[in-house]
């Protein structure tokens, strides 16, 4: 603890005061008990002093105003009882509230990130100005852990904006930027930001002389003006968007809505004790757990450098090689150029490099506004790719990264030609999905240099990437490849080598099981519907089809191999490929996607294949099903832990969550099982006991019930 104050008290001009968050040895403002108290002080004088027109609130941290309220304390009060909650919101809400009944005029002037309980502290100001630069941005991601804002965002936001903008920042948390605030009304004006604090004075002046900010703090103090029509079509539109995208599996957005509908009828005053009444069910919920969880994975996460010594530091890769333009070369050179890495990629075929080329630059330069590439992007990528038939050409890369076909002889072939005319820093990578790192490494002269990095399909969406330590993979071409994963975007997990690495080695017995359901008489909708209820945002069978069962075949093979004792190898895959039934690139695998070449329907023939395999019919309830797909999972991730995959069993969580798509809302596979309890997964796996090894609990598990100790301690 520092004993240096964050918020610093100055006087521009003599009846104009200025308050500077900036808090000392920290990146961006958060809003601690320790700030919140500084600025208690501060107000309490400056309501006492005589002769003030106005009061500017900022920050000293350029590009970031305040980004919200200390986590770490929340964590700290998950256990409090509801009154303690409500008591919390209480005290922050009024503590804001005075910004709008002090006798002078408060603006809150934002040349950044200004979210959460930031964004609490500007609305509650007479007015707010914003830089015009995009990183100046209003919103409120309390949602996304599960929460909505306490501290009177809700309400005052809806007196100011309307209700239909209020509940769109506050259910979907995404917030706007200084031209969406100014369009909307919740800034006044956006200016550049060398003029913002100039600006605010001047704006402090026109308000003294207008006096309009007297009627607005009349205006806001009282119900909101909506009629029952509009307000019943708000709460229909809002609740669809809401089920559409939450599928009932996050209680905030739907009570932020009921809560926010039912308020607009109140005087503000009313409005905040329901808000704060209503935050009680919402903190310390298991998913609001759940989701704090996640956030502190993504942060750790940030801080990671994938080693575990400091006298290492990573190399710079300002250029890359791509070798193989198909779906992840593409996909990957695309993602570089996003971040202005340049890249020269190459492909055996040079229908594929043609092809590769338009579609790298269409899918870097597309824009979510026009729906379509940007030329003058596209233009920009053009002059930072190269594509050449000669592999020799990626010689002065920093980083080579090989995604041609998975097949080891031709991978070494590439690596045998290529690591004599790189660079000697120049670090050589695979994306392979299956084959061992270590045994691709044989032969190469500088194995310490060789690493996997293996990006998830499809790149631009899935921000996992794990980076894979062969044998000997030295700790400088970890942490260069962990540093430039990041670099583009990306969030890296280091993996040992291993079978699977460490998102398929888990998504594996989930694929595998489903199939044992299905010869156990399960229906397919059954299966996929117990995974979507558990949250995965698709069932297995659908995975299969979208992996392709050949690719399937092929990982379930390496498995096997692996790990004779617990794979099973249905013969239902194999009979499906034999069939021609890939999955969806052929038209048909598990389901038919004649009608729709991206959703697939039941398809009767599937029956009359697997016929020949079916075993005595069992009926099986939702949560069998659900027990029988995830226990697998678990129980690989506990053998991950004990074979060292991972050298910190957070990763695993993280991993699941942004390569696979484990559910948010469940906080990771090891949060959601030690958040049940130990004992109960315990109980969970006995009815399992008789489909052998597979199901067997694992002796960490078993260590774990009896020295009662967790996976690790959530939090910070
Ligand atoms: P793909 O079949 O789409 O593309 C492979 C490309 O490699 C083709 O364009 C082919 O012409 C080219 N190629 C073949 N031999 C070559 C050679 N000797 N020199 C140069 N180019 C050559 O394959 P993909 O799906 O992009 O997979 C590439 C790698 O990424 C594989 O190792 C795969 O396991 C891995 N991977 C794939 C996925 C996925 O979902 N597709 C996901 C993660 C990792």
């Amino acid at each position: 603890m520092s004993d240096t104050p964050t918020i610093q008290l100055t006087m521009p001009h003599p009846d104009i005061a200025e308050l500077t968050f900036n808090e000392p040895h920290k990146g961006a403002n958060v809003l601690s008990t320790g700030v919140l108290a500084e600025l208690e002080r501060h107000l309490d004088r400056l309501e006492k002093q005589a002769g003030l027109a106005g009061l500017v609130i900022r920050s000293g941290k350029p590009g970031s105003f305040i980004v919200g309220a200390d986590l770490r304390e929340f964590v700290a009060a998950l256990d409090s009882p509801a009154e303690q909650t409500v008591a919390m919101c209480h005290r922050g809400r009024r503590l804001f509230q005075r910004l709008s009944t002090m006798p002078l005029v408060t603006v809150a002037a934002i040349d950044g990130l200004c979210l959460g309980g930031g964004a609490e502290l500007a609305v509650w100001c007479d007015r707010r100005l914003m830089a015009d630069v995009p990183k100046a941005q209003l919103g409120f991601p309390e949602i996304k852990l599960g929460l909505y804002p306490g501290w009177g965002g809700t309400a005052r936001t809806s007196r100011i904006v309307g209700l239909a903008s209020a509940l769109e920042m506050v259910t979907t948390g995404e917030p706007v930027d200084a031209r969406g605030a100014v369009l909307m009304g919740l800034a006044t004006d956006r200016v550049p930001a060398e003029r913002l604090q100039d600006a605010a004075i001047a704006l402090v002046r026109a308000e003294q002389k207008s006096r309009t900010y007297l009627e607005d703090r009349r205006r806001w103090s009282q119900p909101l003006v909506v009629n029952d029509t509009e307000l019943a079509f708000l709460a229909a539109t809002a609740n669809a968007l809401i089920q559409q995208q939450t599928r009932g599996q996050y209680p905030a957005p739907p009570a932020a809505l009921e809560m926010m509908l039912e308020s607009a009828s109140l005087d503000l005053e009313t409005a905040c004790v329901r808000e704060a009444e209503g935050m009680a069910a919402l903190f310390g919920s298991p998913v609001n757990r759940a989701l704090i969880n996640v956030f502190f994975l993504v942060d750790r996460n940030k801080k990671d450098s994938g080693i575990d010594r400091r006298d290492v530091q990573p190399l710079p890769v300002r250029s890359i090689g791509v070798v193989g333009a198909g779906i992840m070369g593409r996909g990957i050179s695309a993602a570089n150029l996003k971040r202005n890495v340049s890249v020269t990629i190459t492909d055996a075929a040079g229908d594929a490099l043609h092809d590769g080329v338009e579609k790298i630059l269409e899918e870097a330069a597309y824009s979510k506004q026009t729906r379509r590439a940007d030329p003058d992007r596209a233009v920009h990528f053009a002059s930072l790719l190269s594509a050449t038939p000669n592999p020799d050409d990626l010689a002065t890369a920093d980083l080579v990264i090989e995604a041609v076909i998975e097949n080891p002889d031709i991978k070494r072939q590439i690596f045998a030609r290529l690591e004599p005319r790189l660079r000697p820093y120049a670090v050589l990578a695979s994306n392979t999905s299956t084959i061992p790192i270590t045994q691709l490494a044989q032969g190469l002269s500088r194995p310490d240099r060789f690493c996997g990095i293996h990006f998830f399909n499809p790149v631009r969406k899935m921000l996992l990437v794990e980076v894979i330590r062969g044998k000997q993979t030295s700790d400088q071409t970890i942490a260069t490849a962990v540093a430039y994963a990041k670099s583009v975007g990306k969030m890296p997990v280091v993996v040992n080598d291993g079978p699977g690495f460490l998102v398929n080695r888990l998504l594996s017995p989930f694929l595998t099981e489903s199939v044992e359901l299905l010869l156990d008489g399960a229906e397919p909708a059954a299966i996929e519907r117990a995974a979507r209820n558990f949250g995965m945002p698709m069932g297995p069978l659908q995975i299969y089809d979208m992996v392709g069962l050949d690719t399937a075949y092929y990982a379930g093979r390496v498995m096997y191999d692996a790990f004779p004792d617990r794979t099973v190898v249905s013969p239902v895959v194999g009979a499906l490929v034999k069939a021609g039934r890939k999955g969806q690139k052929t038209g048909a695998g598990f389901f038919s996607y004649a009608r729709d070449p991206e959703r697939g329907e039941p398809d009767p023939k599937l029956a009359e294949i697997i016929a020949p395999y079916m075993r005595p019919q069992t009926k099986s309830t939702s949560e069998q099903i659900t027990a029988r797909l995830f226990m697998p999972m678990l129980l690989e991730a506990t053998r991950e832990l004990a074979d060292g995959v991972v050298h910190d069993p957070r990763d695993i969580d993280l991993a699941l969550i942004h390569g696979l798509g484990f559910p948010p809302f469940k906080g990771g596979l090891l949060f959601w099982a030690q958040t049940l309890g130990i004992d109960r997964i315990l109980e969970m796996l006995k009815p399992l006991a008789p489909l052998g090894v597979r199901m067997e609990p694992t002796p960490l598990l078993l260590e774990m019930a009896r020295n009662g100790k967790p996976f690790y301690r959530p939090g910070p």
